[in-house]
């Protein structure tokens, strides 16, 4: 993909792709997933498209800080505030598919371990 080509959650906010949108601002939008993991999941989602969190800049630091603020804001709003969880994949090998920087909100399922231990392959 190109770097001026519009990502799926920029065509989501822009209204070119529904969504069920539980909460919008000037800096972000948040969306309920396609595909839940538990029975509330959601995705905190900035306007700007920053790729991967680790691109982020020091400039973006108070956009950062308000995904935050709006993620417990949500999760409140949903009644789950007492017990979720926040993820943000980053890069393909943390399991990141879209490349848009994104947080999850889970919530609705006891919580598992955070990493399952990978098999070896040893005896
Ligand atoms: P990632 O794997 O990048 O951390 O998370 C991407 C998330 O976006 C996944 O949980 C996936 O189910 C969700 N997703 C992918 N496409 C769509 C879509 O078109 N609409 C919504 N609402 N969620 C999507």
């Amino acid at each position: 993909m190109s770097n001026t080509e519009a990502t799926l959650f920029t065509r989501i906010i822009n209204r070119e792709i529904p969504a069920d949108i539980r909460y919008e601002d000037d800096l972000c939008i948040v969306i309920n997933d396609i595909a839940p993991q538990a029975p509330v999941h959601m995705l905190v989602i900035p306007k700007q498209p920053i790729p991967r969190l680790v691109d982020a800049s020091k400039a973006d630091r108070s956009v950062l800080g308000h995904l935050m603020w709006v993620a417990a804001e949500v999760a409140r709003d949903a009644g789950v505030d007492e017990a979720f969880r926040l993820i943000v994949n980053n890069g393909e090998g943390a399991g990141q598919t879209v490349f848009h920087l994104h947080l999850h909100v889970l919530a609705g399922l006891k919580a598992a371990p955070m990493f399952v231990e990978a098999d070896l392959g040893e005896p």
